[in-house]
């Protein structure tokens, strides 16, 4: 399974899909899925969504995870054709000076570019500890005027990302581009194969969602539509185990998955996850009959788009759950395999606990 995860997210990992432009991203998913004998549909935002139908009077499930990438659209084409670029996303400001970058123009025919970092001898003492603002970098394509920029097709909106690659690090760990969350969608399509053949199990939709990155809403029309009883979101969780994260909790990378047991996110969005304590049991339980670490997760900060789908139709039964991941939201995102599998191993047993008598109500077994 490792090496099935393995080629599947370096695959991924390689394919751009900025929030709002993951075309590319569900169109190999989709193919995957063909393959596995799984039909599937998208609706008008984008949402690709898989039903596999199960024991039909135990409560539905959403299980998600999200297609996009953070990046930039092209916000102005200079008269010397540099290019200046819209934040999309929760973009590390002061990691992207001379990061390499991919203008998205159409399959086969991406521009590569460098975002321009100041020449280092002409740097003044007190740059060097400034960060600079996006909106003052610009993007060096080679293209050396504004009409050479629009004959290779770069216009105002064109989606630019970091440039994608993959690094095999020691230890079966993976660095490279928006492992957030193409790790999230590998362990998915490894669980799209597993959960097909399982025979006793209820209704699943697996739903790969956009524009994560974007608004943190792009999940909701798909949970609108299909209202579903539980809601399980496959999604990064922070490693906390590099020395300028330690203070903020005990998770470890190659340490097993995670389920989160706080989420909040002020700063204009006010909203976040309590997860539903039968879906924290049911966790808990699957983690223990399989004989895996389940490590624990409470954060202010960091949101998925599960803070919206628990709120569709009379409330979904909510949790986050997910991979340690190092580093988020840089051009080089580090998880470790051993997670994944223990990820996909955990919610395969997981769900397939999920019965007719599978309580949702929040009386039972209350605290
Ligand atoms: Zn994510």
């Amino acid at each position: 399974m490792k090496d099935r995860l393995h080629d599947t997210l370096s695959t991924l990992m390689t394919i751009p899909g900025l929030s709002g432009h993951e075309d590319r991203v569900r169109r190999h998913i989709r193919a995957r899925l063909e393959e596995l004998g799984i039909a599937s549909r998208s609706d008008r935002l984008g949402n690709l969504i898989a039903t596999l139908e199960g024991e039909p009077e135990a409560p539905t499930v959403m299980l998600f995870t999200h297609m996009d990438q953070l990046g930039f659209v092209v916000r102005k084409i200079e008269p010397d054709g540099l290019v200046r670029v819209e934040r999309v996303g929760g973009v590390p400001e002061r990691a992207l000076a001379s990061q390499a970058v991919l203008l998205c123009v159409g399959e086969g025919r991406d521009v590569p570019g460098v975002i321009a970092n100041k020449s280092h001898h002409a740097t003044t003492a007190d740059e060097k500890y400034t960060v600079v603002p996006y909106a003052e970098l610009h993007i060096d394509t080679g293209l050396a005027s504004a009409a050479e920029v629009a004959a290779a097709g770069i216009a105002v909106g064109t989606p630019v990302v970091y440039l994608p690659r993959v690094l095999e690090l020691a230890g079966d760990r993976i660095a490279g581009t928006s492992v957030d969350d193409r790790a999230g969608c590998a362990v998915l399509l490894e669980l799209a194969g597993q959960l097909k053949e399982q025979e006793r199990r209820p209704t699943v939709h697996l739903v790969f969602t956009v524009q994560e990155e974007f608004n943190l809403r792009g999940a909701l029309p798909a949970a609108q539509t299909l209202q579903p009883d539980i809601a399980i979101q496959v999604d990064l969780v922070l490693a906390t185990d590099t020395p300028d994260m330690r203070a903020r909790g005990d998770v470890e990378l190659g340490g097993g998955p995670a389920i989160s047991l706080y989420s909040f996110h002020g700063r204009g969005t006010l909203n976040g996850v309590i997860p539903h304590p039968a879906m924290v049991r049911l966790f808990e339980e699957a983690a223990r009959a399989e004989s895996l670490p389940l490590q624990r997760s409470a954060h202010i900060g960091a949101l998925t788009d599960l803070s919206y789908v628990q709120l569709a139709g009379e409330g979904a039964a909510s949790i986050d759950v997910g991979f340690p991941i190092r580093y988020s939201h840089s051009s080089l995102e580090v998880c470790d395999l051993n997670d994944l599998e223990g990820l996909t191993r955990l919610i395969a047993a997981a769900v397939a606990r999920i019965d007719r008598n599978f309580s949702l109500d929040r009386d039972d077994g209350a605290a």
